[in-house]
């Protein structure tokens, strides 16, 4: 329970992050909220010999729309975003998400940056970032780069970061008009991992026919997935229930589960069935403005 001795290191700018990064190369780790480093390190499943810890870095903890994006900073916290007037009046999906991470001692300090860049298959974010098609601005040596979510999880715990890249900012598009979204995991018992969850965010036209559609899925796989067959499916039809159950085998079929503490991959599979199905609804009463 006692990590490996290792250089504490707190730059005051990007610019220095990114350079200390770039000279201390594998042997560096970003600190942000610490919540799944520091437990890694104290199990010694994580070894680092120097911590950058980004935390001093002024004006990362922003949350806010603008031009034609809801941008997340790389310093806020989940609380942050559980307060933010914002996210709560526009993006209930995240609202569902944040409020269904650990507990709230977590949340006081883990980024939603840090939850994307850990690359864990069980984080609640992927999945929800998956649905709304966010992308993610790094930055390294070279400047910035723009990375769509879609291809940032690389295989366990593994991401489209280098080493010497800094997870910036997350950048949602801002949803049309008749948008909704949901997320849903089931968990063991609060503030567990979830045994497995679902995010969805619809868009419908004028007629309530499906214009777009985006499913994530958590912990059913190595990575966070994307359930693009159900996403297909859904384009192009009116979401009546025999569409969104066929949408939900779909998903449930494109899941990748296994067997552990949690359950078996059947039961798995089946749960991403009922999540799919359950936030699809939830998903559309919400981008009628039902609930
Ligand atoms: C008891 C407990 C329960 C939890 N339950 C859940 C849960 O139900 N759902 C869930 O989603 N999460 C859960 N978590 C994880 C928590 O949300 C983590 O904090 C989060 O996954 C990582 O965010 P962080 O800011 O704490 O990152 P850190 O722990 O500081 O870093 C995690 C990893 O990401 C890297 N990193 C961090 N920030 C950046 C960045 N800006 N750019 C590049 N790399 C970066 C670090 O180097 C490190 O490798 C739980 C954690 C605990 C301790």
């Amino acid at each position: 329970m006692i990590p490996r001795g290792f250089e504490y290191l707190a730059p005051r700018t990007l610019g220095e992050a990114v350079s200390l990064l770039g000279k201390l190369g594998q042997e560096a780790k970003i600190l942000s909220g610490g919540q799944s480093l520091i437990p890694m390190m104290k199990l010694r499943l994580a070894t680092p010999a120097y911590i950058v810890d980004i935390n001093r870095i002024p004006n990362l903890n922003y949350i806010s729309e603008f031009d034609g994006f809801l941008r997340i900073g790389a310093l806020a916290r989940e609380s942050d975003l559980e307060a933010s007037p914002t996210v709560i009046s526009r993006y209930p999906i995240l609202m569902d998400t944040t409020s269904v991470i650990a507990d709230p001692l977590v949340r006081n300090q883990a980024t939603a940056c840090g939850n994307l860049a850990h690359g864990d298959p069980a984080n609640d974010h992927p999945a929800t970032m998956l649905a709304l098609g966010a992308s993610l601005i790094a930055v390294g040596p070279g400047g910035e780069r723009e990375i769509p979510v879609e291809s940032f999880f690389t295989g366990l715990f593994t991401t489209a970061l280098q080493p010497d890249e800094i997870l910036k900012e997350i950048k949602v598009p801002i949803p049309a008009p008749s948008s909704g979204g949901a997320y849903l995991k089931l968990e063991r018992k609060v503030g567990d991992y979830a045994t497995a969850g679902v995010a969805v965010q619809i868009t419908l036209n004028g007629a309530g026919v499906c214009h777009r559609a985006g499913i994530g899925l958590t912990n059913v796989g190595f990575s966070p997935l994307k359930a693009k067959e159900a996403e297909a499916f859904l384009v192009g039809k009116t979401p009546d229930d025999p569409t969104i159950k066929q949408a939900a085998e779909l998903a449930a079929g494109e899941s990748q589960p296994f067997d552990d503490i949690r359950g078996p991959a059947e039961y798995k599979r089946d749960l991403v069935r009922v999540l799919t199905a359950r936030a699809l609804n939830r998903a559309l009463r919400r981008a009628k403005g039902e609930a």
